[in-house]
């Protein structure tokens, strides 16, 4: 690493306002070239300490505000994350991998969302009321911030999966301390510089960076948190309520998916397939939505793969900083020697490489040789047991198979441990509301893919989560209800 120190970016918490820096570092690469280019804390016990301190401090000034004097403060970050959305969208296909257009496109676009979403939700929102005309009594419910809260987020996604939870926190009137991978870092960091010119008064927003085993686990240990938002892996969140369980903590999971897209022969493929091939591919895989298991219907099933793979081979990987270019680079190097282990597990197991990993020659610009880097992969003929079909890849990788009835689609597509989203093609309306009922995912898109209304409940069902997020969800999330009884 000292052959890079000269130009290495080094970043610090945020805490109580302030930028401080940490005893020790970890090396944070950039995924295109293979390079370290950046450092980042390696918190634990006492940065966490400090920082819930300092949100601490600053409850009872930020949850007194009205929810338009914090919805005015959020906007005004919207502006500026806005104002600098070049240098975020940079920032975070820098250190992810991820290539330039959609972090232009999409990571940075939605964080600023979601602050206005939030910004303007948050004005909307009410409480319930009844009357017991019998008893001579109303009943009325009112909400109030909870406290501090614990922010825990995944490298696929950083700054808007982030926001999508700061946003309503701190909407509602919490203060928090957030915990990014230590993988993905740099955008929230970026973005701590830009609360104080939008008013969000020091303690409000915290962020310590570092691990999840020393940062993210003294986060989810201190008393001092009774709530925790954690987007990330199945299995570590099983690790997250373990540790939480002694302090009855409230917590939102948002997990992995192993997402079906059901193809009917009615389905309008010139449709269908440039969007599958998108929700399998796009931001090389690594989007907890991307449909990684392809159930096409006897019928069109040849002409489907011989299409979906010719256009699969047209997916341009390379330097993720090239607007021409579809396909990044992965977020690691173990990350990369994991997805390409389970093709190579699919081809021992007798199923078909059609394109991609192993199959076709991946030539890579000057600069990116070390990057990691791996072509979209489709493999076929995979058994419904195949680890390939039970197990989140996380990686440009998808399994096509075949199948003759609704009945039994339905019963494959529900047989993983996962629920967190499907997509079902069909231009039979009957048919797709039926299916889409009798699927087991948090969210089913119909003849599209990834459009969200964020006012509706987003989340997994099974081992892909517990608890939803959007308007309402969050809103309920982030708050602490109470109902009064009022006697006249
Ligand atoms: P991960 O679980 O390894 O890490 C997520 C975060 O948790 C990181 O910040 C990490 O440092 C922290 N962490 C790790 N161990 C911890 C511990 N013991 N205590 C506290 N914090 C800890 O997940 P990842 O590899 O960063 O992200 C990929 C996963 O996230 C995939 O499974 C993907 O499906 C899932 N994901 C889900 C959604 C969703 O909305 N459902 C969205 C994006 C990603």
């Amino acid at each position: 690493t000292m052959a890079h120190s000269k130009a290495l970016l080094v970043l610090e918490n945020f805490i109580g306002g302030k930028f401080v820096t940490c005893s020790s570092y970890i090396d944070s690469y950039n995924p295109s070239t293979g390079d370290v280019y950046c450092r980042v804390p390696d918190s634990g016990k006492e940065e966490v300490e400090a920082a819930v301190k300092a949100a601490k401090d600053a409850f009872s000034i930020w949850s007194s505000k009205s929810p338009l004097e914090r919805s005015r403060i959020l906007n005004k970050l919207a502006d500026l994350i806005e104002h600098d959305l070049e240098a975020f969208a940079q920032a975070e296909s820098k250190d992810q991998g991820k290539t330039i257009t959609f972090a232009r496109t999409v990571d940075i676009p939605r964080a600023v969302y979601n602050f206005r979403f939030f910004a303007s939700s948050i004005l909307h929102q009410t409480t319930e009321c009844t009357e017991m005309a019998t008893m001579g009594c109303v009943h009325y419910t009112s909400r109030a911030p909870v406290g501090v809260a614990g922010l825990i987020s995944p490298w696929n996604l950083p700054l808007y999966l982030l926001t999508w939870k700061i946003a309503p926190a701190i909407a509602c009137g919490n203060t928090v301390v957030a915990k990014p991978s230590e993988m993905t870092s740099v955008t929230a960091w970026m973005m701590c510089k830009l609360l104080e010119k939008a008013g969000v008064p020091h303690g409000v927003v915290n962020v310590v960076f570092g691990t999840g085993a020393k940062a993210g686990e003294a986060l989810v240990c201190h008393p001092d948190v009774p709530l925790i938002s954690f987007t990330g892996s199945t299995l570590t969140a099983q690790r997250i309520t373990e540790k939480s369980a002694p302090h009855c903590k409230r917590l939102s999971l948002e997990l992995g998916g192993k997402n079906p897209a059901i193809i009917f022969d009615d389905a309008d493929l010139t449709q269908c397939i440039p969007m599958t091939l998108r929700s399998s591919f796009a931001n090389q895989g690594e989007i907890c939505l991307c449909t990684s298991r392809i159930f096409v219907q006897r019928g069109i099933y040849s002409e489907f793969l011989k299409r979906f793979v010719a256009e699969a081979k047209k997916w341009k990987v390379g330097n993720p900083s090239d607007p021409t270019v579809d396909v990044g680079a992965l977020i690691s190097e173990e990350h990369l020697e994991k997805v390409r282990s389970y093709v190579k597990k699919a081809q021992a197991e007798g199923a078909r490489v059609l394109c991609g990993e192993g199959v076709d020659s991946l030539t890579l610009p000057a600069g990116n040789q070390k990057g990691y880097f791996m072509l979209p992969t489709v493999i076929a003929e995979v058994k419904d047991e195949s680890c390939c079909m039970q197990e989140e890849i996380f990686g440009p990788v998808t399994c096509v198979v075949a199948f003759d009835t609704e009945e039994e689609v339905i019963k494959r597509a529900n047989s993983v441990k996962y629920g967190l989203a499907a997509t079902v093609w069909s231009s039979n309306v009957g048919r797709v509301h039926r299916v889409a009922q009798r699927l087991q995912a948090g969210l089913v898109w119909t003849n599209c893919w990834l459009v969200r209304d964020l006012n509706l409940p987003f989340g997994g069902m099974k081992a892909s989560g517990i608890g939803r997020e959007g308007a309402k969800d969050s809103y309920e999330f982030f708050t602490e209800v109470k109902t009064i009884t009022i006697k006249h």
